[in-house]
């Protein structure tokens, strides 16, 4: 029988979390250091020392010598400089453990290595760490020893924001002030606070560590440059929410118990659809917690998978031609009281204020669809959105019959009268309980699709931070909250102000809503048709940060100084040309060093095959030797020359200065002198016997876990 596990006594035991603030602080400290975290307050410079003092001596309890200050630099990573907590030695040799307010507060890291889009070159050379209080300060165990981490924004001296957490945390701000306005315009009084609340569903995949070391793709690039389908690809959809299998089941137990030692609230594993892709969702909380947790878990998978003999990829499409993994970001408002604003009810047609909250959401995603779509771009995400797969690169909004209906009565006639409601769902089985169905049925191809009462951006890459996507949307509905708000504050007759207000905002922006399916070629057409925008590759969709009106809803809000905007574009751009040239790199190099000795240890057998056969028997038929021989020349030829071309289109790439043009170079000149060496490769793999071929095959990697 397996040990017994008590959850609640392990949740958070590694979270310097307010059992462990009460239990080390002053009780006027920890009153005071609560009240700055659940308000929102600034910090008090004279209780820093007490909560350092506390936190250091929790975390020494439980076996810490160091401590870093954890943040997440603009390369989508997370990052960490570990100090001791050890004191100069004294006069007899002997140490302390300490541990400043000043250190806790303030860290400055060698920043210079930290993308900054040249925001340093133009401010300051210094970059430095701030403590964020909101999220909880947590101990690592690892090879490295028990860590104290410490959760912090980086901005440069000037503090411009040179990570995701700092524009998180000003428009979480930005939308809280603004929601709370239009709250109290309906009469609430109550609430004090607006949050958005955030879960995010994380897809990945595990395979054979053994395996992924003969990858030297995977290594170098986090997903296959070659290779092609196995004979059972996942037409059969058998592995979807199959039984798990028991080394994976091992491995998932173990991230759990890691994740819930970290207070991270990991709740549903399943499988996914693709052969070895599985999904692990928590439990939603604050938006910026949620972030932290959600690069927590990333390290977490990756770190247990380790320990069992297994590699995580997080990559957005580690397998040609097999689903590529995401993020689902499901984003909803509430209050510090507990109301959900996107709550529709069971009779939305009369909940107004929840109406007024979907037709700014409607406005929001409508004015921003290019912010939106900007949001959830990297490099590995370019192979799912606008490719052959979900979800499309077009935002839309899907929100079901029941609000579609509700929205339609509204267009048409200016005034809702009902709701229509689920059926029961009639199993026919006497012993099985008929239960209320819900009022809309799912669709699975939007990318932002209303779920009851929240909405779900399903766009993030499984790599990525969920920071940029979570400040799109505060921001976004922070700006339609603010208009609706200066509109309604004004207004003589609140209720025919804002029925009018609903109405207009409805018609205006009833274009985004879709509730069909988002696969085919007929909606990109429609698209079209109603003046949607679609930016199908990272390259087109960068400039979107930039247009005079995001920079201008940006400032605004106080979220980005067009400075911040601009060297995130460089830093975007960058990373896209940095990450496209390793992986031709990497293409150039196999294929060079393995791939085409291997065919032509491979041609050469058959060649002597030929030789031996027609020597030996002259009337034997060859043909086949022969034919194979010669469709394997031709394919080698091909490949060579194609490495040959793409080392020259590299070469080329590399050499461009302006950061944009470079960029498009690698996607409209590199990525395709890349497939184009993959064509051959790939029809190589097919013909070649199996014993000759330098690496494992999708089939060894995708059903032999
Ligand atoms: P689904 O409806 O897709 O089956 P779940 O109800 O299991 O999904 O939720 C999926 C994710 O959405 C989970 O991370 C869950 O915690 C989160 N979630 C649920 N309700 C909310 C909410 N009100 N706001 C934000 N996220 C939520
Ligand atoms: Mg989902």
């Amino acid at each position: 029988m397996s040990e017994i596990i008590s959850v609640p006594e392990i949740f958070g035991c590694n979270v310097f979390n307010d059992t462990a603030m009460r239990e080390y602080l002053p009780k006027n400290v920890y009153k005071k250091l609560r009240q700055i975290i659940d308000n929102g307050e600034e910090l008090d410079p004279k209780i820093a020392d007490s909560v350092a003092h506390g936190m250091k001596e929790w975390a020494i309890s439980r076996g810490a010598t160091h401590y870093s200050h954890w943040f997440q630099p603009l390369n989508g990573a997370t990052a960490e400089k570990h100090d001791s907590f050890i004191t100069a030695p004294g006069n007899l040799g002997n140490v302390m453990m300490e541990f400043s307010g000043k250190e806790l507060v303030k860290g400055e890291p060698d920043a210079s290595s930290f993308p900054s889009g040249g925001l340093r070159a133009t401010f300051e050379a210094r970059g430095y760490t701030a403590w964020d209080c909101t999220s909880p300060a947590f101990i690592r165990e690892d090879s490295l020893g028990v860590t104290l981490f410490i959760p912090t924004a980086f901005c440069s001296y000037t503090g411009e924001a040179l990570d995701k957490k700092t524009p998180l945390l000003r428009s979480m701000q930005a939308i809280d002030k603004q929601a709370i306005r239009l709250l109290r315009l309906f009469g609430n009084n109550h609430s004090t606070r607006v949050v958005p609340n955030v879960g995010a569903e994380q897809e990945y995949f595990i395979i054979d560590r053994e395996k992924y070391l003969k990858r030297k793709d995977l290594i170098y690039a986090g997903r296959t440059l070659f290779g092609t389908m196995p004979a059972k690809g996942q037409e059969m959809d058998d592995h979807y929410f199959g039984r798990i299998r028991e080394r994976i089941g091992g491995f998932m137990h173990d991230v759990d118990l890691e994740l819930w030692k970290l207070g991270v609230p990991a709740k549903t594993e399943h499988n996914e659809v693709a052969p070895a892709q599985h999904e692990l969702a928590p439990i939603y909380e604050e938006c910026n917690v949620a972030t932290d947790h959600n690069q927590i878990m990333m390290e977490v998978m990756k770190r247990v998978a380790e320990q069992h003999g297994l590699t995580c990829l997080l990559h957005e499409k580690p397998f040609a031609g097999i689903s590529g993994s995401g993020k689902h970001n499901n984003w909803s408002l509430s209050t510090d009281d507990g109301i959900n604003l996107l709550n529709p009810g069971d009779t939305p047609h009369e909940n107004v204020q929840f109406l007024l909250v979907l037709a700014c959401i409607m406005k929001a995603v409508d004015d921003h669809a290019g912010l939106l779509r900007m949001s959830a771009a990297n490099v590995g995400n370019d192979h799912r959105l606008g490719a052959s797969e979900a979800p499309p690169a077009i935002i839309s909004i899907f929100v079901g019959d029941q609000l579609e209906d509700v929205i339609d009565q509204l267009c048409t006639t200016g005034t809702a009268t009902h709701s229509i409601h689920g059926a029961k769902l009639n199993t026919g089985v006497a012993t099985l309980p008929d239960f209320d169905k819900d009022a809309t049925d799912r669709n699975r191809t939007s990318p932002f699709a209303f779920t009851g009462n929240k909405f779900e951006f399903r766009m993030v890459g499984s790599s990525d931070s969920i920071a940029s996507a979570n400040i799109v949307l505060n921001t976004i509905v922070a700006e339609a909250f603010c208009e609706a708000a200066d509109v309604l504050e004004k207004a003589e007759d609140f209720s025919e102000t804002v029925h009018d207000l609903i109405k207009r905002l409805m018609i205006e922006h009833r274009r985004i809503i879709f509730n069909g399916n988002g696969y085919t070629e007929e909606w990109v057409q429609e698209a079209a048709r109603r003046g949607l925008p679609n930016f199908p590759a990272m390259v087109d969709a960068i400039p979107q940060m930039l247009t005079p009106k995001s920079v201008r809803l940006y400032e605004r809000f106080g979220v980005y100084t067009k400075a911040e905007l601009e060297s995130r574009s460089e830093i975007d751009y960058d990373i896209y040309s940095k990450q496209i040239n390793v992986e031709a790199r990497a293409m150039i190099n196999i294929s060079s060093k393995s791939i085409l000795p291997a065919v032509i240890r491979y041609t050469t057998v058959l060649a002597d095959s030929v030789k031996t056969v027609t020597e030996a028997c002259p009337e034997a038929d060859a043909s086949v030797q022969r034919e194979l021989l010669v469709e394997c020349c031709r394919l080698l030829k091909q490949a060579r020359e194609a490495v040959k071309n793409l080392t020259e289109e590299t070469d080329r790439a590399v050499a461009i200065t302006s950061a944009a043009e470079r960029a498009h170079a690698y996607h409209d000149r590199v990525a395709p002198a890349m497939a184009a060496l993959r064509a051959p490769i790939d029809a190589l793999e097919l013909k070649v016997e199996k014993k000759f071929w330098p690496m494992p095959s999708y089939g060894d990697i995708l059903y032999e876990v």
